[in-house]
């Protein structure tokens, strides 16, 4: 007898966590600790108990939960190689300091703020400071009695560590020149200033299905491709200069290039739009699985068309102004060198490696710049630093006075295009070391390639990862580097890199192609990267860039 054929059930999709769809009820460890005690009381606690009896009597609820709502995290103990990462318990990778980081929207500091950064450095962390990609300052070796002294002292400056990691609104991205630059759409900052006013540290905000980034400029340069939103400066034909709305990017695992909503935004309304926005996150966002848990899974299943009508209907309960796509450069540009300010005076680009500097450095520019008539510096996206209002009688000085801090505002190519995370030194995640990598990478890359220097137009960008998330966006480098452990050549299991080659912003703007197979050991990499760069200029075609040559 013929088995009886069986009726095909629909398959029964499992809920994904969504608050808005009646799942309150936590589904995973972190969203029981979020339910268990709201993240923003740390600061108590911290204030009131764990700065006076030490590292050993902090919750550990706390220590590797809620802490991060306020920039901490535990740094990795010194000694544990990368191959052991994924074998140990979280705990086992606690140092008893902290790594902390400080949220600079906008990367925009005045000089004073500059200086209060750097004596925090040369106090309380053993003078590390590193510039990241989102524009913080993070230091390293921070104990936990000093923090309420560091908060004050932060605070009376008029900067936060509140919301610098977790899930929560984070560090908002703007462009640097805001303000300064000729060629800008519209001028970002009163929409960051206000984001920041009215809702960093509102509870009813900080708890997130997991980090929310958000980029805010009025020029294409801060990577506005990869945010969870983005308001990109565009000038519409009927009623001017505002913003052109992104939703959904984000790299790590699962990359997606965020999507236009086509909404033009005016920039007294971004505020609003933004709190729809993260209202939506907050109410629709995947929260059973971590894994899935950003924005962009929302966005990606119900498409532009959905979010913007869900946004309008449930939020902001009107309708949004259709607009034009914003004008795409070739490449985001990365400010460096010196140029001039709409108002005749210049600005200052200048190069660290990978964005590490110190605290006496941040000291110094900070009085390089005031002895010049300036107030005012910015921090990159691209782990860069810009002095501006500098007057022209008073460049060369401020140039030589960078460079002599080992910040020359006329880098190689390499030493422009390199970033790194922070990596195996101080990251529990880390599997390879990364900052030091990429400085002796910048080292050899100016000595190996120095004949060819002058033939590469555009510094080929090279990201390093310590693992395979994505803090130093490296999907979207010439040449991306994801650390993993790697077999070398006699069989050993050591540290090394999955090449990830041809990503880009811009006008180049996508994933670089992980090609099988395509790994490289830390010790091979020079050897490596100067290979690559050699094949392009030999064989590319007249103003190929580097991304459409792979
Ligand atoms: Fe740490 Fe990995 Fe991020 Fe690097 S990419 S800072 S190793 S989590």
């Amino acid at each position: 007898m013929a088995a009886p054929t069986r009726t095909a059930r629909p398959k029964q999709r499992r809920g994904e966590g969504q608050w808005a769809l009646g799942y309150r009820e936590p589904l995973n460890p972190n969203e029981r600790s979020k339910k268990d005690d709201h993240p923003l009381n740390v600061r108590a606690r911290i204030e009131n108990i764990y700065a006076h009896r030490g590292f050993d009597s902090i919750d550990p609820g706390d220590l590797r939960g809620r802490f991060r709502w306020f920039g901490l995290y535990t740094q990795r103990k010194p000694g544990i190689d990368g191959g052991r990462t994924a074998t140990l318990e979280p705990k086992e990778l606690d140092d008893r300091y902290f790594m902390l980081r400080v949220r600079v929207d906008g990367g925009a500091l005045t000089t004073e703020q500059l200086a209060v950064l750097g004596e925090i450095s040369q106090t309380h962390a053993r003078d590390t400071a590193d510039i990241t990609d989102r524009q913080n300052i993070q230091y390293h070796w921070i104990q936990i009695e000093d923090i309420p002294a560091i908060w004050a002292k932060l605070e009376n400056a008029g900067m936060t560590t509140m919301e610098a990691c977790g899930d929560s609104p984070r560090v908002i991205l703007g462009s640097p020149l805001a303000g300064i630059a000729a060629d800008e759409v519209i001028d970002g900052t009163p929409a960051i200033d206000e984001i920041k006013r009215r809702y960093v540290g509102d509870p009813a905000y900080a708890n997130l299905p997991r980090k929310f980034k958000t980029a805010i400029s009025g020029l294409p340069d801060v990577a506005h491709e990869v945010h969870d939103v983005a308001f990109v400066g565009v000038d519409h034909p009927e009623h001017g200069p505002g913003f052109d709305v992104w939703v959904g990017g984000g790299l790590s695992t699962n990359p997606m290039i965020g999507q236009r909503l086509g909404a033009w935004v005016p920039r007294d309304e971004v505020p609003e739009v933004w709190e729809g926005v993260i209202s939506i996150f907050r109410d629709y966002g995947y929260r059973r699985l971590r894994s899935r848990a950003r924005l962009k899974y929302l966005v990606k299943d119900w498409g532009a068309e959905k979010f913007r009508q869900v946004l309008q209907d449930e939020y902001l309960k009107r309708e949004l102004i259709d607009g034009p796509a914003p004008e795409v450069p070739e490449r985001p540009a990365d400010h460096v060198g010196v140029h001039r300010q709409k108002d005749g005076k210049f600005y200052l680009g200048a190069a660290p490696v990978a964005g590490r500097v110190s605290g006496s450095t941040l000291l110094a520019v900070a009085k390089a710049a005031e002895r010049a008539g300036s107030n005012r510096v910015r921090l990159t996206p691209q782990q860069k630093l810009v002095v501006l209002d500098v007057p022209e009688a008073e460049v060369a000085t401020v140039r030589g006075e960078l460079a002599e801090l080992g910040l020359s505002t006329e880098p190689s190519p390499w030493r422009r295009g390199v970033m790194a995370c922070t990596g195996l030194e101080f990251c529990k995640l880390a599997i390879v070391e990364t900052k030091a990598r990429a400085e002796r990478l910048v080292a050899d890359l100016e000595k190996r390639l120095a004949d060819i220097q002058s033939e590469v137009e555009h510094p080929v960008t090279v990201h390093l990862n310590g693992c395979p998330n994505s803090c130093a966006r490296i999907q979207t480098a010439d040449i991306g580097l994801k650390g993993q452990i790697v077999t070398d050549d006699d069989g050993r299991q050591v540290e090394g890199f999955q090449v990830h080659l041809g990503g880009g912003l811009g006008l180049d703007a996508g994933f670089g192609r992980k090609l099988r197979g395509h790994k490289v050991t830390s010790d091979e990499l020079t050897e490596y990267v100067e290979r690559v760069v050699r094949h392009y200029v030999a064989g590319r075609e007249p103003g190929e860039r580097f991304p459409q040559w792979v």
